[in-house]
């Protein structure tokens, strides 16, 4: 069942919300030793929440619109009271005391947190191999990565563990495990979701939104989940009319561009065909396909590669064995911080502090941060002109499908290069989504990435539901 048929089923008393609970949780039960998606499963907190849902539609009383839908939260989500690990050592034994706005808001509307899912450390990864937990597993495949840095998350979803979840995404975290586990994966509009309670990476990029297997669940959650929030400065403080209200509007007349830059050199063939199968779907409904150009596009992994390591190195730098989580112990204040940085930071997150306060040093700080801010202002302003004749543009969302576990770690750059087509979009602060369009020719699933303008949620989604409809 979908979340919005669970919500319904709920809401009606057709389904208790304790019946869709017990039902995810022995799904974990059985699946989760070998997948690895959760770093902790709350049943005990589950259940008491699902018999609250249950006593308020006894009662006739309204419990959401998402009432009684199983939900998995990646692991740098703060949960008050709940461990919150980022998948990292250095936090260790802390429990946030307040939720993030999103979790608030899930909860208000009914859906039900069924545990915390693993993720590369501070999100810093394409395959949730760099979590000091060890790696999640592709449902679709054990011996394959879910991508990364919410595989966690991806895999929750795609294993029937939860039917939806929450990732972030800040290079393309949500839409490229998405796109390996064949699950709908949304990146909303930079300031759409708020990031209170999201555990920073690289402010200027993060951003939080949803996995589910339906493009009318992901749809319901954005819906939740949108809005302004006093306690996030970058939230935007207009409301979205609801994205759920045009979801069926189609895509007749509509002007969709396929992104050169994104998907020509460097795409697995069989990855081509599909985006060429999506958009003849998009065709054959109506939409006016022509090709388009974003030249500056091909210089967004450099630029992310040295914009999100600078805010990293920044954020990061509050884990001092001071406030929170780990401390080692040391004779005196600086050699407890080194300390306790060394044994509680992975190796990437330790390449990522380096390369970002190197970046921001005196005398490189114009060579490197300076201009790669400046290529994100080209980056922009391309897109800006490419939104003149484009309602939407299309392109693959991973390069290829789900890689094995081990095959890039010991390349760091291997890695990096998963992230080609989806950095782009962080940087302008647009929204794109990753919709599962059939598989590759190893039978793995691939994505096809629908990107719109700030604020053109309600168009994109229209563009993923007719791909889905397609399938059918
Ligand atoms: N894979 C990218 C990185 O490692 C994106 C991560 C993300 O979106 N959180 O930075």
């Amino acid at each position: 069942m979908s979340a919005v048929e669970i919500a319904a089923a709920v809401r009606s008393g057709q389904q208790s919300a304790r019946s869709a609970v017990e039902e995810c949780l022995s799904v974990i039960e059985e699946g989760d030793a070998e997948v690895h998606a959760f770093n902790l499963v709350t049943a005990a907190q589950a259940r008491t929440r699902a018999d609250e849902i249950d006593a308020a539609v006894a009662d006739g009383r309204d419990p959401g619109p998402l009432a009684g839908v199983p939900v998995a939260l990646k692991d740098n989500l703060c949960t008050r009271g709940v461990p919150t690990t980022c998948s990292s050592r250095i936090l260790e034994g802390w429990e946030p005391p307040y939720d993030a706005t999103v979790v608030e808001k899930l909860h208000n509307a009914g859906a039900i947190v069924v545990g915390k899912t693993n993720m590369d450390e501070f999100a810093m990864g394409s395959s949730t191999e760099n979590s000091a937990f060890g790696p999640t597993r592709n449902p679709c495949d054990p011996n394959r990565v879910p991508g990364g840095s919410s595989g966690g998350s991806a895999a929750a979803v795609a294993a029937g563990f939860a039917s939806i979840a929450l990732g972030s995404d800040t290079g393309g975290s949500i839409r490229q495990p998405a796109a390996l586990c064949g699950v709908v994966g949304v990146k909303p509009t930079y300031g759409l979701v708020s990031r209170f309670g999201l555990v920073a990476f690289a402010s200027s990029l993060d951003q939080i939104g949803p996995f589910t297997t339906t493009v009318a669940d992901s749809a319901a959650v954005l819906d939740v989940i949108s809005g302004p929030d006093h306690r996030d400065s970058t939230s935007i403080r207009d409301s979205l009319p609801p994205v759920t209200d045009t979801l069926d509007d189609g895509v007749d007349g509509l002007r969709v561009g396929v992104l050169a830059e994104l998907s020509g050199d460097g795409i697995a063939p069989d990855v081509s065909a599909r985006l060429r199968a999506a958009i003849d779907a998009l065709e054959s409904a109506g939409a006016r396909v022509a090709e388009a150009s974003v030249p500056a596009a091909v210089f967004g992994l450099s630029a992310y590669y040295l914009i999100a390591p600078a805010e990293a190195s920044s954020n990061l730098a509050r884990y001092d064995g001071v406030r929170y989580g780990l401390r080692m112990d040391a004779s005196n204040t600086p050699d407890m911080n080194t300390a306790t940085r060394s044994a509680g930071f992975g190796d990437e997150v330790k390449r990522r502090i380096m390369i970002g306060t190197y970046a921001l040093s005196a005398g490189y700080y114009d060579a490197y941060y300076g201009k790669a801010q400046k290529v994100r202002t080209l980056i922009i302003n391309d897109f800006a002109s490419v939104w003149e004749q484009f309602d939407l543009l299309v392109s693959p969302t991973s390069p290829t499908t789900a890689f094995s576990l081990g095959e890039r770690t010991a390349d760091p750059m291997a890695m990096y290069m998963s992230d080609v087509c989806t950095v782009p979009v962080n940087l302008t602060g647009q929204t794109a989504m990753s919709v599962p369009y059939g598989v590759g020719d190893d039978g793995l699933p691939v994505g096809v990435q629908v990107m719109a303008p700030a604020l053109g949620e309600s168009v994109m989604f229209r563009a993923a539901a007719v791909l889905e409809a397609s399938l059918r």
